[in-house]
């Protein structure tokens, strides 16, 4: 053999020791790195699990809650979180709860907000403090009606609030567990609202919607629950109706 060719033979025998080696390196790093992952995928399951039964958001929620520093936010699974503790009701908003009792205030929590409902009263010229006062007496249970609303609103716009946010206010029937209800005064039959029970109505609804991140189709008649006329001016004039929609989004 040739000293040429032996050089050749050494030089090929140095490439597949050094080539060897690299693709063991190679392999080393792919197994490492798949246990590593194993590992930490099983754990951060056992942890979310662990927080989850504890009541805690799990991780992923906790850093979305972080990033929007929302009082109301989706989760992954595309289910709105509330954190009611965040929710602070404005200061244009007067707040008068009514006891709690089985006929007006049941004291429930709601299981969701997904929904905003609007009523009238039904009752001309009734003022808000009356129609509050009317949940209340409710609560003798002498009448044994079961009513009450979140929110009215009077005819010079004034808005009572009777039942927390977080729940259950007997307005709306099958939607009374998952909606929040407002119930206006109106002056005479025709259920048409004053200028400034409709300015209220507006900017309350809005702030209720972006609050808990309702749609323009979360925001319904007590009508287009049950059928019942009821807000009547909404349901005579659905032009109206669209209006009030119109500029609610717009606010
Ligand atoms: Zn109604």
């Amino acid at each position: 053999m040739s000293k040429k060719s032996r050089r050749k033979i050494r030089r090929i025998q140095r490439f597949v020791f050094v080539a060897g080696w690299l693709v063991i390196a190679v392999l080393l790093v792919l197994v490492i790195r798949t246990v590593v992952n194993g590992i930490s995928g099983d754990g951060d399951q056992e942890t979310q699990n662990s927080l989850e039964a504890a009541g805690t958001p799990a991780y992923g929620e906790t850093l979305m809650a972080a990033s929007v520093s929302d009082p109301v936010y989706f989760n992954s699974a595309g289910e709105r979180v509330i954190q009611w503790d965040l929710i602070t009701v404005p200061d244009w908003i007067e707040r008068d709860l009514l006891p709690v009792n089985e006929y007006s205030r049941p004291g429930i929590y709601l299981d969701d907000v997904d929904g905003i409902v609007v009523h009238y009263t039904g009752n001309p010229g009734t003022t808000a403090e009356q129609n509050r006062s009317y949940f209340e007496n409710l609560a003798s249970g002498a009448d044994e009606t079961y009513a009450s609303s979140h929110f009215v609103i009077g005819i010079d716009g004034t808005i009572i609030q009777c039942v927390p946010l977080s729940e259950v206010a007997y307005a709306s029937n099958d939607r009374n567990y998952d909606t929040i209800s407002i119930e206006c005064c109106h002056e005479d039959e025709s259920g048409e609202f004053t200028q400034a029970t409709y300015d209220s109505l507006v900017r309350l609804t809005s702030w209720l919607a972006d609050t808990f991140l309702i749609d323009r189709d979360g925001i319904i008649r007590h009508y287009d629950v049950t059928g019942k006329i009821c807000p009547k001016y909404f349901v005579d004039n659905e032009d109206a109706w669209t209006q009030f929609l119109d500029d609610v989004e717009a606010d």
